[in-house]
């Protein structure tokens, strides 16, 4: 009996899921744009270009933060090939290297800052990673001058689920609070560090005002629909072509729930 339950019971909660996230709109989270060997989180340039190629090519319109809102919240109508490009921790290559890029495809991005790193080396990461800078002021004012998008990826980087309420509270306000005064705008979004959040930084995140919150797929229950959980798909440096055109497809929820299920059994299993 059970081998037939189990299958129909994975077969109609992955319907369900996919009836509920089919319609949305598939958003990609890069770091680095750089050539840096054996980091995952550096995406080449020729690749990046190759990508974007591909996505004009098809018809794809990206979009920033505050479309995302209007078409979730208010009903505002997007291009029927919306795609979302987001960037963690806020390089200086994303605007040295992706955003040439994005120009010439016409292509938008939204970056994600940890506030009280901007203009410096990467040292929150502190694991062997190759030394780089983030965007300084000036040039966080070029990136959004050229139409691009800014949000919180909190003051110091930690991983939310594991901070006291104080910590929480002050990373998810005053990273807020910074930007705007300093864009004059007001920040509805922000990005999670290491896609790290649970109950506590979703109520903390909606009482700071924030309308979007992004995590990363494996973490967010697909069940529920939250703005303020929203699954990313990771873009790796060793991305194949096949690959990244089946991410961004309208079966890009296909691939998130086997990679969940994938790592829901290596765990079972393990
Ligand atoms: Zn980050």
């Amino acid at each position: 009996m059970l081998l037939y339950i189990l299958p129909l019971t994975i077969l109609i909660t992955l319907t369900i899921i996919y009836i509920k996230f089919s319609k949305k709109i598939p958003i990609l989270m890069y770091h680095r744009i750089a050539d840096v060997p054996g980091d995952r989180n550096s995406l080449p340039p020729e690749k990046f270009e190759q990508q974007l190629q591909y996505l004009h090519s098809k018809g794809y319109t990206s979009i920033n933060m505050e479309q995302l809102y209007a078409h979730y919240v208010l009903g505002e109508k997007l291009p029927p090939k919306s795609i979302v490009l987001t960037f963690d921790d806020g390089y200086a290559d994303n605007l040295y290297s992706a955003m040439p890029v994005m120009k010439k495809y016409n292509m938008i991005g939204n970056v994600f800052v940890i506030t009280n790193w901007i203009g410096k080396e990467n040292k929150w990461e502190n694991f062997g990673k190759q030394l780089t800078r983030t965007m300084n002021e000036q040039e966080l004012l070029e990136w959004k001058g050229a139409g691009n998008y800014i949000g919180s990826h909190t003051c110091n980087h930690p991983k939310l689920a594991n901070c006291n309420p104080k910590d929480l509270k002050e990373e998810l306000r005053n990273s807020k609070t910074s930007l705007e005064t300093f864009l004059r705008s007001d920040i509805i979004s922000i990005c999670y560090p290491y896609g790290s959040f649970n109950s506590d930084v979703i109520k903390i995140a909606s009482e700071c005002n924030y309308k979007i919150g992004l995590a990363i797929f494996n973490e967010v229950p697909l069940l529920r629909f939250n703005l303020l959980a929203l699954p990313r798909i990771p873009i790796p440096s060793g991305q194949k072509m096949w690959e990244f055109k089946l991410k961004v497809s309208k079966i890009h929820i296909i691939f998130i729930m086997l990679r969940q299920l994938e790592r829901r059994l290596k765990k079972l299993f393990r």
